[in-house]
């Protein structure tokens, strides 16, 4: 027996679940959210890192209690301690908690009449017509089952329901990520997230330093392999660099959690089931964001199901291929190339990359649509000069995923 008939079913209250209920229930649906966890936002995995541009143009403006440090620069070092800094005259990153973002967009989500079932997980999902019929399990016992229009698929990175609409093939592929809060970290420039590239300490990805106010920072990186909470602490005891600024640190918390790396699903949708943020690895090769880019693509489904309930799927897809669709060819190519490339190699990247100016590149202005930046680097003669260093390499960079 059927408990409930709704416009929209959205499993998984993270953020780009209730920024997806949000969206849909000010266009007049009726969306309940379905969480495993007893409350939002738990447990938090990512430092929130995320563009103030990015949110302003979604038209999210998180109140000032969310919002811990306003970055207006990056500091990237290489593996040999070579240094390339890119700064904007202003403030282009908001480091949020994500615990407190996470609450209040399901507070904002709520606002507008929003349901949300909470320590509900959804396992069971029936295509039936054109309904979708959900099964979702309490954890303190009892199942009731759902009826829905759409389900959107908002569950993160596990992907468990997008695997069993079709939608997820093995050729998904996953950093092991691990975030930490530290506090007593030296030598910090309270504007300036720091990068560290360098196949020792994070093979296949980076380690960050995020200043978070006077006395705590967020710190972590990701791995193609390896424990990365190992990884973590032996960059701290060992990088040249860091191990001096983190003689006295003391880690607050610690969580490791994976990241989809090698750009999106190849389909968003099966009839009316979509796959919306960490899900449908709607998250930067390059950088491992997934906020912003899992909002875009969130808002691109609603307004689809909004305008074209008939096509809806078809639209998402379209529309998200024209709006991101190169971005994350040119991301997931660049990634590709910084993964081959071997330490000494970026070493020398670093070198030319001073000589020919490239700080004046405006980076962190273009962190969500990435291929801006691509297109500066031609202007700048960049990529022909690596291309005159490393024809074998750079030539992977053009070489499409098979
Ligand atoms: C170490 C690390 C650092 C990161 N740093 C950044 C950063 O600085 N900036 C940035 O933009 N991004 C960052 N990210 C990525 C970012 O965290 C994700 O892109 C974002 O959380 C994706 O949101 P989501 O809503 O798609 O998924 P999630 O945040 O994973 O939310 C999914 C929710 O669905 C629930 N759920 C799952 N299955 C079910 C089910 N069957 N039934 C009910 N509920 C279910 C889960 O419990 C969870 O609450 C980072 C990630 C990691 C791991």
């Amino acid at each position: 027996m059927l408990n409930e008939t709704i416009d929209l079913l959205i499993v998984g209250a993270g953020p780009c679940g209730s920024f997806t209920a949000l969206t849909a229930s000010k266009l007049g649906f009726k969306v309940k959210v379905y969480e495993e966890h007893l409350k939002p936002g738990d447990p938090e995995h990512c430092p929130g890192y995320i563009s103030i541009n990015g949110l302003k143009s979604l038209g999210l403006n998180p109140p000032k209690k969310i919002i811990e440090n306003e970055v207006k620069g990056i500091k990237f070092y290489s593996p040999n301690g070579l240094n390339l800094t890119f700064e904007s005259n202003k403030p282009e990153i908001y480091v949020i908690n994500r615990k407190l973002f996470d609450e209040w967009l399901y507070e904002q989500a709520k606002k507008t009449n929003v349901t949300y079932a909470f320590n509900s997980i959804i396992r069971e999902i029936k295509f039936n017509k054109d309904k979708i019929v959900a099964k979702a399990f309490s954890k303190n016992g009892g199942s009731e089952r759902v009826q829905c229009r759409f389900l959107i698929d908002a569950e993160g990175c596990s992907g468990f329901l997008a695997k069993k609409a079709g939608l997820i093939n093995n050729k998904r592929r996953f950093v092991n990520g691990v975030h930490a809060i530290i506090e007593n970290i030296k030598d910090l420039d309270g504007e300036f997230a720091e990068v560290y590239l360098g196949r020792k300490f994070s093979p296949g990805f980076f380690a960050w330093i995020i200043p978070k106010n006077d006395r705590e920072a967020k710190i972590g990186l990701a791995a193609e392999k390896n424990n990365p909470i190992h990884l973590l602490k032996l960059f701290l005891k060992k990088h040249p660099l860091v191990s001096k600024k983190a003689r006295n640190i003391k880690i607050l918390s610690l969580i490791a959690h994976p990241i989809p790396i090698n750009g999106p699903i190849k389909k968003f949708f099966y009839k009316n089931f979509f796959v919306v943020g960490d899900a449908a690895s709607q998250v930067k090769p390059t950088t491992g964001g997934g906020i912003i880019t899992g909002f875009i693509s969130s808002k691109i489904a609603i307004q689809a199901i909004y305008k074209n309930s008939d096509n809806a799927g078809e639209e998402y897809q379209a529309e998200w291929n024209k709006k991101l669709g190169l971005n994350f060819i040119f991301m997931r190519q660049a990634r590709r190339f910084l993964n081959i490339i071997p330490d000494e190699k970026i070493n020398k990247i670093f070198e030319i990359a001073k000589k020919i100016d490239i700080e004046s590149m405006p980076l962190i202005t273009h962190l969500d649509f990435q291929l801006n930046l691509f297109k500066f680097l031609l202007k700048k003669d960049f990529l022909t000069k690596i291309l005159r260093f490393f024809p074998f390499f750079s030539l992977s960079f053009f070489k499409l995923y098979s």
